[in-house]
């Protein structure tokens, strides 16, 4: 495959070339003289650099703006049209997809378009054709699209290629087959990690350069971006924070440990405490829907918060409580600028976050605590499609 940077690559000015494209990747725009001064060369030498850059399609002059002094230099930034990436999330049974621009705009994003994805490669073909077809809708010129980035739940080793959730038992990776049916490099990453990575690329993290992002849906992830890099660990397991063992309740986790995280702080953990309450006969808009033995799902539980049901909303606060004081603990370890605090559970923020910002204050050490802001995710459900586009250019430019 030829790579998307050959063309600009010719040997010339290369490092510096790399250099300007890491500045502008968040969209960020830059005068000549700004970027004289961040390389720590001469205006000729930039305008050079610069005009190679132009030329090629990958940086644009973005028109004169005001600066500080008052002077209006023509500034530059990257070149909208220099290519578009798609981001896919993978859920249980549909994908959400976004399409982003070269400075990382989003064009495109689409949920709910039912697929799932089983161990087979038909399975995994099967996803490259149900999101080609999808992009076709959007009428983007196909030699533009330069790249995928894909989200995948549990263990994923993006050097590699593989997950160890999907299509595992094969000697091929999961990305090579991605790769042959989407006919463009692509790169694999934990959803949580997909999801850390576009919260901190759409500035809610602002200047800051370390954010951890907790991922609360029906289980409980955790994505790092640690002095500006995104945190993979050694195999790419890391951030499985649903699983530290710190609850004294005997429930028995998903993975066969007892007092996991995530037995307390999710999805999972709202299914059960509410389960308990209407077992006990504690009245609820559920009550009916459970003693009829029907399936009360996560949906369920959500929408019950939304009309304010008061069994729902002590679940809730209950899950916030600990979530609190686990954040508390990982304040303390990594003195992070932001925790972003996303996934499904987002949308009950109003009564998720007082007791986690309780739990925080009571149990951080102060002057690590003072350090950390706490934020509700800006790109909501939109954040892993989001995130998995801006990953893959992003891969694609450091490679
Ligand atoms: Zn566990």
């Amino acid at each position: 495959m030829e790579s998307f940077l050959d063309s600009l690559f010719t040997g010339r000015y290369d490092a510096e070339k790399r250099i300007i494209l890491s500045l502008c990747e968040k969209g960020e725009a830059f005068s000549l003289a700004d970027l004289a001064r961040e390389l720590d060369t001469s205006i000729p030498k930039i305008t050079r650099i610069v005009t190679e850059m132009e030329n090629a399609g990958f940086l644009a002059d973005l028109g004169k703006q005001e600066s500080a002094s008052g002077r209006r230099p023509s500034m530059f930034g990257l070149n909208p049209n220099a290519g578009y990436f798609i981001g896919v999330e993978v859920g249980q049974n549909s994908l959400a997809l976004a399409v982003t621009d070269f400075t990382g705009r989003v064009l495109h994003f689409q949920d709910e378009i039912p697929y799932t994805l089983t161990n087979t490669e038909e399975s995994v073909l099967g996803l490259c054709a149900t999101v080609r077809k999808q992009v076709r809708r959007f009428h983007l010129n196909p030699s533009l699209i330069r790249s995928v980035g894909v989200n995948l739940t549990g263990r994923v080793n993006h050097q590699t290629g593989y997950s160890y959730s999907y299509y595992i038992s094969e000697e091929k990776p999961i990305r090579n087959i991605l790769e042959a049916g989407f006919e463009r490099p692509v790169c694999i990453e934990n959803d949580s990690r997909g999801m850390a990575f576009g919260e901190y690329m759409s500035g809610i993290a602002g200047d800051s350069h370390t954010v951890l992002f907790l991922n609360v849906g029906w289980g409980l992830g955790m994505g790092m971006v640690l002095d500006g890099k995104l945190f993979g660990g050694k195999s790419g397991f890391s951030g499985e924070i649903g699983h530290f063992p710190m609850l004294d309740n005997h429930q028995i986790c998903r993975c066969g440990k007892v007092g996991c995280l995530e037995t307390g702080a999710s999805g999972l953990a709202l299914h059960r405490l509410i389960t308990e309450r209407l077992g006990k006969g504690q009245p609820s808009i559920l009550s009916a829907a459970f003693k009829d033995g029907r399936e009360i799902n996560l949906g369920d539980i959500l929408s019950a918060v939304e009309k304010e049901d008061v069994t729902a909303i002590e679940c809730v606060e209950a899950v916030g409580a600990t979530l609190g004081r686990a954040i508390a603990g990982l304040i303390n370890i990594f003195n992070p600028d932001v925790v972003v605090i996303g996934g499904r559970l987002c949308v009950t923020e109003q009564y998720l976050m007082p007791p986690l910002l309780g739990a925080v204050n009571r149990l951080s050490l102060n002057l690590v605590n003072n350090d950390t802001v706490i934020k509700v995710s800006r790109l909501g459900k939109k954040a892993g499609a989001i995130g998995a586009s801006l990953l893959s250019k992003h891969r694609l430019l450091n490679q």
